[in-house]
């Protein structure tokens, strides 16, 4: 097996850097960090230098409540390459956090005829390599 069909068959990681490092290692705790700003009270995922609002740099890491409602969802059935083949179906999920932000996660699980708009998830931490949890979501409701 040659090296670029070896590395097709393996899923990208996230490569935390020195502005991430801190949210990846919330992961691996079980927490989902988001940056507050101490000028303007904005809330956003994910890491940066400065707030997106009004550009201070005095922003805490605090964590989410983990509380969110799904906004919009999808459910591939055709994988993106042959890493995520034994993954289909699975959802994609567009999440509104309670404390404001939205962000792009998955679905725990396969009850894709349970998914609909509005309707609460709670955040469940994946671990995916030794150093690496990825948030996802669980519907709430059953
Ligand atoms: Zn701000």
């Amino acid at each position: 097996m040659n090296k670029t069909s070896k590395d097709s068959l393996e899923k990208p990681l996230p490569t935390p850097d020195g502005d991430s490092q801190v949210f990846w290692d919330g992961l691996k705790k079980g927490e989902l960090l988001l940056q507050h700003c101490d000028d303007c009270g904005h809330v956003q995922y994910y890491q940066q230098r400065i707030c997106r609002q009004c550009q201070s740099v005095n922003l805490q890491h605090k964590a989410a409540s983990g509380r969110g409602t799904i906004h919009s969802f999808s459910v591939v059935y055709r994988a993106p390459g042959p890493a995520f083949k034994e993954d289909v179906p699975y959802a994609v999920l567009l999440i509104d956090l309670e404390e404001g932000p939205r962000m792009i996660s998955s679905l725990v699980g396969k009850d894709f005829n349970a998914l609909d708009f509005d309707i609460p998830v709670k955040l469940k931490t994946i671990r995916v390599a030794d150093e690496i949890c990825l948030p996802c979501f669980e519907l709430t409701i059953s």
